[in-house]
């Protein structure tokens, strides 16, 4: 008995032993220390300018809407003018596959150097609508680009404007200063990334195909510089990500018999798609902390307090308590599998009629781990009856992982330090769809990030109410973009 004990604590003493070693040797990279690199720049012209274009309502919605497409000629026009030097140098191309609707803008900046394979940066000028009703809810109008002390507030400040005008000004900046790019540099502001960029974003790459580019990296919107989003991480992370994930959406189709409603069987159309429905929220598509996301929380858990870095250096113990964790939030249980939404439901045209057929629309977040076959395999199994039919009505799957080695990556996060100082540098996927996937057919490697800071009381604003940047943003990104274009035209 003695024995048994003094093998049991000793093996206890052993794995404590261990779990602390490990934990001390996971130790984070002291942070970069890169020079800081800022121009003088004047931050109320360029806040003025995005006021400006937050006015023009170039929605991009589902429904057609014949009278916005006015704004986006009014947009162009009001570009054209706001950025001669630009316009001069690179009059640029208006594109889309749809002849009615040519928004999409690529500026083409020639290099001195043909051997250099070209870049592409890239941002959309097309917002998402503001919820009905919601108006009154904003602090300021959606669309009066109000201007405070701080903030440029409305549709678009943050979701994608912002962008588009940073690398207008950044671009002005080194026009006026009579640089000129080793490389061909290409600009794209995109008109309908909101809609899923069938017209705007596909000629692009479709004109670019024409002329033989194969880009050697892309640069699109994506995640920003976090702050505040983990817990016990005081520093400041600049997740580049890498990777996003496909998109996919299929109908559930019950049947079930069909008759007056004053006389149900025991089983409804309805009944059974219910039950459907609740059989697939039991059976999660599988999860875990591994390629892409665990190299994203490796980059970022070293810089955690020591309790929470033990599970992370210890994840072949803790692997399974860390996945329940961060499946608890959305944000990053989004990244660490397929998610599955119903989004839409249908049944009878009347009230006091049976449906014959019940239907579920399910739209799901494909992670890189999975195929579309194994999902639509799993759906059934989850599932488990006849009498629903998983008819799938889009699938792509997730984009490339895009590398973390490259120049373009190094150049991406040396830009960003340059601007604000010492960050964690973490490669990421981003959980929903940009332009990016149709870059990545024409570029070697595609990177999402935009180089703003965010707070998580900010990301409110994304397709929702209250959106806005801040001036200070705003001087940072142009100052970023123009250091980007700089270096990343030479190496
Ligand atoms: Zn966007």
């Amino acid at each position: 008995m003695k024995k048994l004990l003094l093998g049991i604590a000793t093996t206890f003493l052993l794995l404590a032993a261990l779990l602390l070693v490990r934990t001390a040797t996971y130790t984070a990279p002291p942070l970069a220390e890169v020079a800081i690199q800022k121009r003088t720049i004047d931050g109320r012209p360029i806040a003025q300018h995005l006021s400006e274009a937050i006015q023009f309502r170039t929605v991009s919605s589902q429904l057609p809407e014949p009278q916005t497409q006015s704004q986006f000629e009014a947009f162009i026009g009001w570009l054209a003018k706001t950025y001669p030097e630009v316009h001069s140098a690179m009059a640029p191309a208006r594109l889309g596959i749809d002849p009615e609707h040519r928004y999409t803008l690529l500026f083409t900046w020639p290099g001195k150097r043909a051997d250099l394979a070209p870049i592409l940066l890239s941002a959309h000028y097309d917002v998402v609508p503001v919820i009905p009703g919601t108006e009154r809810d904003w602090q300021h109008p959606p669309y009066e680009g109000a201007i405070d002390d701080t903030h440029i507030w409305g549709r678009g400040a943050l979701d994608d404007k912002s962008a588009a005008i940073a690398l207008m000004e950044a671009t002005t900046l080194l026009l006026a200063q009579g640089f000129q790019p080793e490389r061909t540099v290409y600009l794209s502001l995109t008109s309908d990334e909101e809609t899923g960029g069938d017209s705007g974003t596909a000629a692009v790459v479709e004109k670019l195909k024409q002329d033989g580019v194969q880009l050697a990296w892309s640069l699109d919107e994506g995640s920003f510089l976090l702050r505040g989003f983990i817990p016990g991480v005081d520093a400041t992370v600049a997740s580049i990500n890498v990777a996003e994930k496909g998109y996919m959406t299929v109908d559930l189709v019950a049947r079930g018999q069909g008759g007056h409603s004053s006389m149900p069987p025991q089983e409804t159309a309805v009944d059974i798609l219910a039950k459907a429905l609740t059989n697939l929220r039991q059976s999660p598509l599988p999860s875990g902390l591994e390629g892409l996301s665990g190299d994203m929380f490796d980059s970022i858990a070293p810089y955690m307090p020591f309790g929470k870095k033990m599970l992370f250096a210890n994840r072949w113990l803790f692997g399974s308590l860390i996945d329940s964790a961060l499946s608890t939030q959305p944000g990053t249980a989004a990244m660490l599998h397929t998610t599955i939404a119903p989004t839409m439901l249908s049944g009878s045209v009347k009230d006091n009629v049976l449906p014959i057929e019940a239907v579920a629309t399910i739209n799901l977040r494909v992670h890189p781990r999975d195929s579309i076959e194994g999902i639509v395999k799993h759906l059934n199994a989850a599932i488990d009856d006849e009498r629903v039919e998983v008819k799938v009505r889009r699938a792509d799957t997730a984009s490339r992982v895009s590398s973390t080695e490259s120049v373009g990556f190094n150049n991406i996060a040396e830009a960003a330090q340059q601007t604000y100082g010492p960050l964690v540098i973490a490669p990421g996927l981003t959980v929903a769809g940009t332009d990016s996937r149709r870059y990545e057919t024409v570029a070697d490697d595609s990177y999402r990030f935009n180089p703003m800071v965010v707070t998580k009381e900010d990301t409110h604003g994304f397709h929702g109410t209250n959106e806005r940047i801040s001036i200070e943003n705003m001087v940072h990104a142009t100052n970023f973009y123009s250091l980007l274009i700089e270096k990343s035209s030479r190496e």
